[in-house]
């Protein structure tokens, strides 16, 4: 899918050979990168072609989204010339409108490229849509590499947040015999761990990219987010709940450093200990309350989502039987673990060489929404993950007090 593109001169043969007059959808700032460059192009071939230039730093709201339709024509073909909003709003109004659309990525921000779903604000909440993934991705090196370091670093956070993304797909394969595809996992690590061994070297960001792409067609592959996201991103996405403006996958890299620290202790967890502990079950009313505290406009959905799952979260056989199959597959889960304990190292390494800070304070992240994030998140998707199995073992209160 993707192409790296010299001087954009595939895009522009590509575009030549469609009948579909092509939506060049920009921001100012991307517009000034290379949307202008390519609309000049067009022009010398005398292609006509529409054209949005939508303010800097737009979301994909309701605003926008709106914008965009009214520029498309019946047989409009989607230029996206941009990163996380103008792809998420391009790849939703291709979906809705069967409109054919391409992708130029202006920097390795975040793991959407070639995703099927689009991350929408509507309301002022995130809302994760059905969309369109694009034909083909048109990339182009030097603007990849130039640009803004703090995108950078976003997409970076974003491509470390699979490694717990697949421990989490693991550890739900054992434990509740989720399907898993391990060709797909050893082709996730791979482009992650390629990518940590370049920073700092002359192919890093291609390989960031390269990465990025690859998690959204291995989700197109699976038909579900496990191969890019697990309960960093859900961790991430309550953050995102609670008004938390940075980057997505800023975000998303700092929750994996906590999501690990989790995983970390899961061996040291006396589980003898808990199979008769039920003080910490909680009452459906007072589950209830904390829902309401922690959820405020969406607790209702919240709720009628979840009364099914709080009933597994306090059934006492089934958090028994959870953990004899910890117990029976300890060596498996163990070198989950072993995997991650080895990788955090070399994630903060990492970290420490782009300036990726990991100090909460510096991104005005809160402590107390930090702990909030780590308890509450597990309601916002039915998904299993290191988060639900604390939730089940009755320890996830506890357990993230001594991580954060
Ligand atoms: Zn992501």
């Amino acid at each position: 899918m993707l192409e790296w593109d010299e001087d954009f001169k595939g895009l522009i043969s590509f575009l030549k050979d469609q009948r579909n007059p092509p939506f060049l959808l920009c921001d100012e700032n991307t517009y000034k990168v290379c949307g202008e460059y390519i609309s000049k192009e067009l022009e010398k071939l005398k292609i006509s072609y529409d054209l949005l230039i939508l303010p800097p730093d737009s979301h994909s709201d309701e605003k926008n989204i709106g914008k965009a339709f009214l520029n498309t024509r019946e047989n409009s073909l989607i230029v996206s010339v941009g990163s996380g909003s103008i792809t998420d709003t391009a790849r939703f109004i291709a979906y809705k409108q069967r409109l054919r659309f391409v992708s130029v990525p202006t920097a390795p921000s975040m793991d959407g490229y070639a995703s099927p779903v689009s991350a929408l604000t509507i309301n002022g909440l995130k809302t994760t849509v059905l969309a369109k993934p694009p034909e083909k991705i048109f990339a182009n090196l030097d603007i990849i590499k130039t640009s803004p370091n703090i995108l950078k670093r976003a997409g970076f956070g974003d491509l470390m947040g699979k490694f717990t993304a697949l421990a989490d797909w693991k550890l739900s394969n054992i434990l509740t015999g989720e399907t898993i595809n391990l060709k797909v996992v050893e082709e996730m690590y791979k482009a992650c761990e390629d990518t940590l061994r370049n920073i700092e070297k002359e192919n890093f960001e291609k390989l960031l990219l390269e990465g990025l792409i690859k998690s959204g067609e291995l989700m197109t592959i699976i038909g579900n987010s496990r191969p890019a996201s697990g309960s960093e991103h859900h961790v991430a996405h309550y953050w995102e709940f609670l008004g938390y403006n940075l980057f997505h996958g800023i975000k998303v890299g700092l929750s994996t450093l906590y999501i690990i620290r989790l995983y970390k202790t899961l061996l040291k967890i006396n589980l003898d200990d808990l199979k008769y502990r039920n003080n910490i079950i909680k009452s459906f009313e007072e589950w209830k309350d904390e829902i309401k505290r922690n959820f405020s406009k969406i607790h209702d959905e919240i709720i009628k989502e979840n009364i099914e799952r709080i009933k597994k979260f306090n059934n006492l056989d089934f958090r028994r039987e959870i953990i004899e199959k910890i117990k029976i597959n300890r060596g498996k889960i163990y070198s989950i673990v072993e995997k991650l304990v080895e990788r955090e190292e070399k994630i903060l390494e990492g970290y420490k060489k782009i300036n990726f800070s990991t100090n909460l304070e510096d991104w005005k992240i809160k402590k107390e929404d930090l702990r909030r994030a780590l308890i509450y998140s597990i309601y916002i998707r039915d998904r299993f993950s290191i988060l639900t199995l604390y939730q089940i073992l009755g320890i996830l209160e506890e357990e993230v007090e001594k991580i954060i």
